[in-house]
């Protein structure tokens, strides 16, 4: 089967590059191969259900810093198609989104269906192909770069074959379409995982799964690697957003140490010294109460209490009692405490992965490879990967875009 244009993988950048594609060039075949069962699984899934499809953040500037790899080369596609021109996309085609308190956001319906349905509606109304159940095993780049090969892309999937003229690769992060992408020649950064949140045996948080701090501070000690937002104490250690920036920040120099490294958590996101003010201050305002009952600063009782046994402070005293030396302690307990992580917690919370395609060797003007001017890469499958919030869509919807507008641009070269 002969198309125009080849797309490798119906997730979201892929049915964003099919759609913007057909747009661009009426009548002109455009296919996608997917090896599921249904396309745009992620997508349905993301989110839990909602599918958090951007963020409102609208100066490019500021978007490329959720990127912890792919935000230098995102400026400038930013600069074209970034969070507006998404919700504006979708609203154009009848899907309402809104926005949530912290900036991320979802289909009003809150259900990732509609944005399923309106990617796969957009599919349809243009004439582009569904291949299911293909997954494509080989790729055979066309002349002039091999003499020996056909003058279009050859696409194998099992024992079935394709060809096109153009080519465009969003099996986002796979490793078996990396090992073809090295094979035409293509630097593959290795994968690691991204996103995750971190196994932590400690006996502060023994008995606190399910505490949740509105906003927390934490910091790889010795790193230089810090993160800030909402953080969770779970069954295995901690979680929540500041830990999977953390997490995403950390991705590359976390792997190799096993992720076996300390993390210094600040409960409150204050500076130490003004958190042991506030509590001298609570010693001479609370001198007869006991001071584990009730904390003087915003935390859950729970976890106070743990907080202050680990200060070695007992559970009786009166704030009156308390010396300097303790209220340095729980001072620091509450705003650089130690834990020793052990390991990353697996899977639920790992959504996405850091590497894939290295970003030297794409033209972001049009997510162009530079080694062959009729092969395109988009989202997960380039070493671009962002924080929660939506950026990871983002990347994906900014890149399908700016391929599809490549078609004509490429004609005209
Ligand atoms: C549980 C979960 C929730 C998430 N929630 C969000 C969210 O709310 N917001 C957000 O921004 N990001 C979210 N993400 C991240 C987001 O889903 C990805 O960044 C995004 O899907 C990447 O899009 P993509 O098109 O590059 O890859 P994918 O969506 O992974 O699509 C790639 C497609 O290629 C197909 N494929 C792979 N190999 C082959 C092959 N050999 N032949 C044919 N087809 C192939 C795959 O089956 C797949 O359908 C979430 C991720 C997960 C795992």
């Amino acid at each position: 089967m002969h198309a125009d244009t080849l797309i490798l993988g119906g997730g979201a950048a892929g049915f964003f590059a099919a759609i913007r594609i057909a747009e661009r060039r009426p009548g002109g075949r455009v296919t996608i191969l997917e090896r599921g069962r249904s396309v745009l699984e992620k997508v349905r899934i993301s989110g839990g259900g909602r599918c958090n499809v951007t963020h409102a953040c609208w100066e490019p500037k500021e978007l490329v810093k959720f990127y912890p790899r792919g935000g230098r080369e995102l400026l400038g596609p930013f600069h074209k198609f970034a969070c507006g021109d998404t919700m504006g996309w979708f609203a154009d085609r009848g899907v309402e989104l809104k926005i949530e308190e912290d900036g991320r956001i979802f289909p009003v319906s809150d259900d990732s269906r509609t944005i399923v349905d309106c990617l796969w509606g957009e599919a349809r109304r243009l004439g582009i192909g569904v291949v299911t159940g293909t997954r494509v095993t080989r790729i055979l780049a066309p002349a002039p770069r091999r003499p020996d090969a056909a003058p279009s892309w050859t696409v194998e999937a099992g024992d079935q074959r394709f060809s096109a003229d153009t080519l465009v690769v969003t099996t986002g992060s796979n490793p078996a379409v990396w090992k073809l992408l090295a094979e035409l020649g293509h630097t593959i950064v290795p994968p690691v995982p991204s996103l995750f949140a971190l196994n932590i045996k400690d006996a502060r948080l023994a008995g606190l799964a399910g505490i949740s701090l509105p906003w927390a501070a934490v910091r790889a000690t010795g790193d230089g690697l810090s993160a800030e937002g909402p953080l969770l104490v779970t069954h295995r250690g901690l979680s929540g957003p500041a830990i999977l920036r953390l997490s995403a920040w950390g991705a590359r120099h976390l792997h190799p140490r096993g992720y076996a490294f300390e993390v210094a958590v600040n409960w409150l996101a204050r500076r130490t010294t003004d958190v042991f003010e506030e509590l001298a201050r609570a010693r001479d305002d609370r001198s007869r109460q006991q001071m584990s009952t009730r904390s003087p600063v915003e935390l859950p009782a729970r976890l106070w209490q743990s907080l202050v046994r680990a200060a070695e402070i007992p559970e009786d005293q009166q704030w009156a009692q308390l010396s300097n030396a303790q209220l340095r302690r729980l001072a620091e307990e509450l705003t650089d405490g130690r834990y020793r992580v052990t390991g990353k917690a697996t899977n639920k919370d790992e959504f996405t992965t850091a590497g894939g395609v290295d970003l030297r060797e794409v033209d972001f003007r049009h997510f162009r490879s530079k080694h062959y001017p009729t092969l395109y890469l988009a989202g997960e499958v380039l070493d671009i990967d962002a924080i929660t919030g939506g950026f990871n869509f983002q990347a994906a919807w900014t890149g399908g875009w700016l391929i599809g507008e490549a078609m004509d641009a490429r004609e005209a070269d």
